[in-house]
């Protein structure tokens, strides 16, 4: 059970890029603040960058592990104000109250939510049961158990490209399935994967089912540009059709865009009083590390203002 004897100036939901920055400027300001977070460590999407990052200032990290180690160096109070295994069910517009799995309340002045965004799913047979048995999690993380494998990847965007040269490089074939006639993915990725001998493209085609036995061997799909079903047998199936936004918690309460996303000004003020939306949960155009951090720091500096105004 978390202790919580003091009134509390910022409750920050998610410990991801945005929800940390939140924190550290919390800390700075010197405003009260506790962080809750879902998973069993902050980090969010850090945790599942297996490739360098280049292009955080300053920084020429590794991997999202190595980034996270380097962004939680100089978070001292960690331990103190960030609490993990924690996920907020429910909250409060007006009472400004979050409710925790398991019924812990904490209310304070301001809430920002940092919930960020989930991969979206294809809600087909198969996706969940072949998880972990043919169903890749990450490209670059398992691009060895590719080796001489073929291999379909769903998606036409930066993720699904990028995972497709990235096993190309041990497949033997990589199959990559997409919906629209067109790519969307940035030009390098096309062109590199276009570059590959053993990348191919099927387009206008929809993965309808995934079976197997032990594992993967098989994907119905609907082939548009043919106009007929057929299936493709395949060892293995990477998933990478997008991302949507964590904003159930405001679903019905907050102004939230067509896919989802919560509206937010140029400070991260949703269309509530005192709720704060940062980081990927309201930006569908940079869903970057650095504008996560950024829009952290804005909220914060924000609602320390309001606060010393209101006082
Ligand atoms: C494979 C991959 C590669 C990437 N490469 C780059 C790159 O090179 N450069 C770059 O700038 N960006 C990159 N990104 C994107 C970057 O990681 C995100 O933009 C960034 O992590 C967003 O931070 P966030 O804090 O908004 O959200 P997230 O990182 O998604 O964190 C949200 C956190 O909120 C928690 N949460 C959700 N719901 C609840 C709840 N109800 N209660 C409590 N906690 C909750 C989640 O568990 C999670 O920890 C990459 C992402 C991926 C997946």
């Amino acid at each position: 059970m978390v202790r919580n004897d003091q009134k509390l100036d910022v409750v920050i939901i998610g410990g991801g890029p945005a929800g940390l920055t939140a924190s550290l400027w919390c800390r700075d300001l010197g405003l009260r603040s506790m962080t809750f977070e879902a998973g069993a460590r902050p980090g969010g999407q850090l945790h599942r960058i297996y490739n360098p990052i280049n292009n955080y200032p300053g920084i020429l990290a590794d991997s999202g592990d190595d980034l996270y180690e380097r962004f939680t160096s100089n978070i001292a109070h960690i331990d103190e104000d960030i609490f993990c295994d924690r996920s907020v069910v429910k909250i409060d517009t007006e009472d400004l109250t979050v409710i925790i799995h398991g019924g812990e309340k904490f209310s304070a002045r301001a809430l920002v939510l940092a919930t960020g965004v989930r991969r979206r799913k294809l809600g087909i047979p198969g996706e969940d049961e072949f998880v972990g048995r043919g169903i890749l999690g990450s490209g670059a993380k398992e691009r060895r158990t590719a080796a001489g494998r073929v291999v379909a990847v769903v998606g036409s965007g930066d993720a699904a490209l990028e995972n497709a040269v990235i096993l190309s490089e041990h497949a033997e074939r990589v199959i990559v399935i997409h919906r629209r006639k067109e790519l969307s993915a940035r030009p390098s990725f096309v062109e590199q994967a276009a570059a590959r001998s053993n990348v191919e493209f099927v387009a206008e085609a929809e993965v309808t089912a995934i079976t197997g036995g032990e594992s993967v061997n098989k994907i119905e799909l609907i082939d548009r540009a043919a106009g007929r079903e057929t299936t493709l047998d395949i060892d293995m199936l990477l998933i990478r059709i997008g991302v949507e936004p964590n904003s159930d918690l405001l679903k019905g309460k907050a102004e939230l865009d067509n896919a989802g996303y919560v509206r937010v000004d140029s400070l991260g003020r949703t269309s509530l009083p005192w709720i704060y939306a940062i980081g990927d949960l309201a930006n569908p155009v940079s869903p970057t590390i650095v504008s996560a951090a950024g829009s952290g720091a804005t909220a914060i500096k924000a609602i320390a203002r309001d606060i010393l105004a209101a006082r």
